[in-house]
């Protein structure tokens, strides 16, 4: 996926900070708003949620909450979509690729009559490092 092309397809005009965060993203598997904060405070806050915002809008990011304060964004990819387990001690993310499970999601989302447009799973518990 190139920015500048959903950015072109969506009638948005490309700024460096679309770009620039863009290009965070497919650096990083999970970022939160304040890990975009640090790598750029000279965007400032407001102007990084409107962003984010934008590209959730047109699909670029989803959002996936890994616990208490743990709203983080990434980048969708249709060809590697995935879901995730967080340790609740060293918050560690692991994620995982289950085509059983989503089929389950899109059948069960059918039979109420619900169309799913996003989802991801997050799962929390301990890790094996952690348990020991
Ligand atoms: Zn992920
Ligand atoms: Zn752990
Ligand atoms: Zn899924």
């Amino acid at each position: 996926m190139k920015i500048e092309t959903v950015l072109r397809e969506h009638k948005r005009s490309i700024t460096p900070e679309r770009v620039k965060m863009f290009d965070f993203f497919t650096h990083k598997h999970l970022s939160s708003a304040s890990d975009i904060e640090q790598a750029f405070p000279e965007l400032g806050r407001a102007s990084i949620f409107r962003t984010l915002r934008l590209f959730l809008k047109i699909g670029v990011i989803r959002r996936v909450a890994l616990g208490e304060r743990g709203e983080n964004y990434e980048l969708v990819d249709e060809d590697s979509h995935h879901e995730h387990m967080k340790c609740s001690k060293c918050g560690k993310v692991v994620s995982f690729e289950s085509a059983d499970i989503c089929q389950k999601i899109f059948s069960e989302a059918q039979k109420i009559g619900f169309h799913v447009t996003e989802h991801s799973l997050s799962i929390l518990g301990v890790c094996k490092n952690c348990m020991t």
